[in-house]
C-alpha cells in the first residue's frame, strides 16, 4: 500500500511501525455548528483510508478527537448564552448521526478536549521546563519556535522571508503570521465563565496542544499516522510536531497526510466564507447519505473537488446501475456457493480494484474497475452466467464495498426512513398481522400523506419516497 507523505512529500510505501496494528489520529470537528459537507470531504478520505488499511488486513486503532473548547466554540456559547458543555452537545450529537448517514465507520475512541485539560498542563509544563516555552506578561504561554530547530519541516517554512518575535494569540493564522503562538491562553472577560485553573492562572488550551496532548496519550509518543485537511497542515499540524517533538525528544508522526478541499465556484467550501451546505440540507432536499458519500470520494483525495448538485444526480444514476446489476445477480445466485472459475472477470476487476486503492487511494480508478466488473457481469448475465459465477461476482464487489461503503445488498433502495414513517409503520405490521385491515388501509394512507409509498410482499411492507 502507497500513500503520499505530506512530510517528505512523496508518495512511500505505508508500513506500520508495528507488525499489521496502525495508529491513526484525524483531526476531527469544532463542534460550534452543523459539519458542512467540505468538511465531511475530510472525514470520507479519512474513512476510505481506514478502509483501505483494514482492507490490507491490518489494524487500526482510530483516534478523532473532538474540539469543544477554542475560540469558535467559546464565542458561541456565550453568544447563545448558554453553557460550553450543552452548547457543545448539540453539534456532538449532530456530527455523529451525519458520520451514520455517510456510513463512515466510527472511530475507536473520540475524546473531547474539555475532558484532557490536566494532559494540556502537563504537556505545557513539560515545553516550558525544555526552555521552548514562556509564559508572557498576561499569563499566557506561548511556544518560541525559533527554539524548536524542526519548526516549518511539514509545510516547508522559508523563515529568512518571516517576521520574528511575533506572537500570534489566535488559533488560526496563516504562514505571513508565523510567530510564536500560544499554548495557554490567560483567561479574558470574553470567555465569560469558561476557563480552567493552571500553574499560569485561570485560562484555557490553545487549539493545537489539544491535538498533541490526545493524540500522544492514547496512540503513543510516535505513531503510524496522522490525517485531516489541507488546511489543518499550517499552522496546526505544524504547530503539533513542534509542541510533541520539543517534549519528547522523539519523532512525533511517521506518515502525515491530507485531503484537498471541496470547493463552491472553485472557492474553499467554508463557514467564514458562507458558500456551504450542511449534509443536513442536501439530505432535505432529498438525497440520500450513500449518494453524497459517492460524490464525496469519487474523486481523488489530493485533488480539488468542486461541489455541483448535478454530480449527485449523475451518483443517483450510477448507483442505480450498481444496484440492477446487484439484483439480477443476487436474483441468479440464489443460494449457490461462489466459483471464481465460472466467472473469471470478477477476479480480475478485483485485482485492478486492489492495485488502484493501493496506488495512493486512487478511488476513480477503483471505481472504474467496479464499472468494469458492472459492464462485464451485464453482458455475462445476457449471455450466460451460471449461479456460482453471479455468487463469485457478488462476493468481488462485496469485497470492493469494504472500501467503497456505497454499494447496497439488499432489494431495494436504502433509504433514510423519518421516524414518525417507521412507527406508523411498525403499527401497520401489527394491524396487518392482526388481519385489521381497515386499520392497514388507514396507515397506509397516513404515511402517503406523510410522502411515503407502502409496497406489501412476502419478505414484508418496504417504502419509497412519493
Ligand atoms: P474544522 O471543524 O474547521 O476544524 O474542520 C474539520 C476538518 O474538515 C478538518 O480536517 C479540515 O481540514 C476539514 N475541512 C474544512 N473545510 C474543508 C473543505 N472545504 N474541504 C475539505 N476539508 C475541509
Ligand atoms: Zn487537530
Amino acid at each position: 500500500m502507497n500513500v503520499f507523505n505530506s512530510l517528505t512529500r512523496s508518495v512511500e510505501e505505508f508500513v506500520p511501525a508495528s507488525a499489521g496494528n496502525v495508529g491513526l489520529y484525524t483531526c476531527g470537528p469544532t463542534v460550534y455548528n452543523f459539519a458542512h459537507i467540505g468538511n465531511f470531504r475530510a472525514y470520507a478520505f479519512e474513512d476510505v483510508l481506514r478502509r483501505v488499511i483494514q482492507f490490507n488486513g491490518m489494524k487500526v486503532k482510530h483516534v478523532m478527537n473532538l474540539t469543544d473548547v477554542d475560540d469558535k466554540t467559546i464565542r458561541g456559547a456565550n453568544a447563545a448564552g448558554v453553557a460550553l458543555t450543552d452548547f457543545t452537545r448539540t453539534y456532538k450529537n449532530a456530527f455523529f448521526e451525519d458520520l451514520k448517514k455517510l456510513n463512515i465507520l466510527p472511530a475507536d475512541v473520540y475524546p473531547a478536549a474539555t475532558d484532557h485539560i490536566p494532559e494540556m498542563i502537563d504537556l505545557v509544563s513539560k515545553l516550558i521546563e525544555k526552555g521552548v516555552a514562556y509564559k508572557s506578561d498576561d499569563g499566557s504561554v506561548y511556544f518560541n519556535v525559533r527554539a524548536f530547530p524542526g519548526y516549518g519541516k511539514l509545510a516547508h517554512i522559508d523563515f529568512d522571508n518571516q517576521r520574528t518575535g511575533a506572537r500570534c494569540a489566535a488559533d488560526e493564522y496563516d504562514k505571513e503570521n508565523v510567530g510564536d503562538f500560544a499554548l495557554w491562553k490567560a483567561w479574558e472577560d470574553s470567555d465569560g465563565p469558561v476557563g480552567w485553573d493552571s500553574p499560569w492562572g485561570r485560562g484555557r488550551p490553545g487549539w493545537h496542544i489539544e491535538c498533541s496532548a490526545m493524540s500522544m496519550k492514547y496512540l503513543g509518543e510516535t505513531f503510524d499516522l496522522h490525517t485531516g485537511g489541507i488546511d489543518n497542515l499550517f499552522p496546526h499540524h505544524e504547530n503539533e510536531i513542534a509542541q510533541a517533538e520539543a517534549a519528547t525528544g522523539k519523532p512525533f508522526v511517521r506518515t502525515w497526510m491530507h485531503c484537498a478541499h471541496l470547493k463552491v465556484n472553485g472557492e474553499k467550501m467554508s463557514k467564514s466564507a458562507g458558500n456551504f451546505f450542511t449534509l443536513r440540507e442536501l439530505l432535505e432536499k432529498g438525497f440520500s447519505g450513500r449518494e453524497i458519500r459517492y460524490v464525496l470520494i469519487n474523486a481523488h483525495y489530493r485533488q480539488g473537488l468542486n461541489f455541483a448538485f448535478s454530480a449527485l444526480e449523475d451518483a443517483r444514476k450510477s448507483l442505480a446501475r450498481i444496484d440492477a446489476c446487484v439484483e439480477k445477480l443476487a436474483a441468479l445466485a440464489g443460494g449457490a456457493s461462489a466459483d471464481s472459475a465460472s466467472a473469471p472477470f470478477a477476479a480480475e476487476a478485483l485485482e485492478g480494484f486492489t492495485a488502484a486503492v493501493n496506488d495512493d487511494l486512487n478511488i476513480p480508478r477503483a471505481l472504474a474497475s467496479l464499472y468494469d466488473l458492472v459492464r462485464m457481469s451485464n453482458a455475462a448475465l445476457a449471455k450466460e452466467l451460471a449461479p456460482a459465477g453471479a455468487a463469485a461476482v457478488l462476493a468481488a464487489m462485496k469485497r470492493m464495498d469494504e472500501v467503497l461503503g456505497v454499494i447496497f445488498f439488499g432489494k431495494a433502495e436504502k433509504v433514510d426512513v423519518p421516524s414518525e414513517v417507521s412507527a406508523l409503520l411498525e403499527e401497520r405490521a401489527t394491524a396487518r398481522a392482526a388481519k385489521n385491515w381497515t386499520e392497514s388501509d388507514r396507515l397506509r394512507d397516513a404515511i402517503a400523506s406523510l410522502g411515503w409509498a407502502v409496497k406489501d410482499s412476502r419478505e414484508g411492507q418496504s417504502v419509497t419516497k412519493l
